[in-house]
């Protein structure tokens, strides 16, 4: 068994107030960007520290974003954004603009081998999605963008929380357009042992399924996503939910209690 000791920070159950006024009056992550002038507030908010203590801040809203670092084109199936690392999954181009599109991050094709990306950004692999019309919840994915975008577009990526420092976990997801949408506190819950897993003991985000082999995608178990109560981890080796291990490492599965460091016996 692994037990996290998680403690209160300041001993207080109040609170404690950030000013987000000057951007959109709730936190806002730049996923990956070189300045985080929110997270900057909250790290100011709690004070520094020197110790090497994890800490783990609840925030009410939070709306995560990408940076696109050059300018894509109508047909493009790759795409440059600001950062060192871009994580797979459904992601939203040009969020309420007529040119908003939703797409899915894939891992970039290794051959032909792309040419290095702009300085301080990454490249990822790109697919539009097109909602099915008899069925809205069983979207397919066709390559190439519908649109052109300039660089510095705003590419809006739905997540929970964020193995940063400190980490972070929303209580609930907001969107451009100011939609918000309330995670159970159980989901909540187990957000903190998943980012605390990230950060604590080196996991992977990694993919389960049930017995009936239906894929449960995010929500599931402690290091697959958002998960419910259900906070075990796993021997044997499941799939890695993205292309590359917490390492940046191309990896395909990972047995996590193998990730577990685990001190000498004495003789
Ligand atoms: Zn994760």
């Amino acid at each position: 068994m692994v037990k996290f000791d998680i403690q209160n920070h300041n001993n207080s159950t109040s609170p404690v107030p950030v000013d987000f006024s000057d951007d959109k009056g709730y936190f806002v992550y730049h996923i990956g960007g070189s300045s985080q002038p929110a997270l900057e507030k909250i790290r100011a908010a709690i004070g520094k520290h020197t110790d090497n203590v994890t800490r783990v801040v609840i925030v009410r809203k939070m709306r995560s974003v990408y940076i696109l670092a050059a300018d894509a084109r109508a047909g493009d199936t790759r795409i440059a954004i600001k950062g060192s690392s871009v994580l797979t999954g459904k992601a939203t181009i040009a969020p309420g603009t007529n040119k908003e599109e939703k797409v899915r991050f894939i891992p970039l094709p290794t051959s032909p081998s792309p040419p290095p990306p702009p300085s301080g950004s990454a490249w990822i692999g790109v697919e539009r999605m097109v909602q099915n019309s008899q069925n809205p919840n069983t979207p397919s994915f066709i390559a190439g963008l519908k649109n052109s975008h300039s660089a510095n577009t705003e590419i809006e990526y739905r997540a929970g929380g964020w193995s940063t420092d400190p980490i972070i976990v929303a209580e609930e997801y907001i969107n451009h357009l100011g939609v918000i949408t309330s995670k159970d506190l159980n989901v909540i819950k187990t957000s903190i042992m998943h980012e605390v897993g990230h950060v604590g003991l080196n996991l992977t985000d990694i993919i389960d399924t049930v017995d009936d082999n239906t894929y449960r995608g995010m929500s599931e178990n402690m290091m697959d996503g958002e998960g419910n109560a259900d906070s075990r981890l796993h021997y044997c080796p499941r799939p890695l939910r993205r292309d590359k291990d917490r390492s940046g490492t191309p990896a395909t599965e990972e047995n996590q209690w193998e990730k577990i460091e685990r001190p000498e016996p004495e003789p």
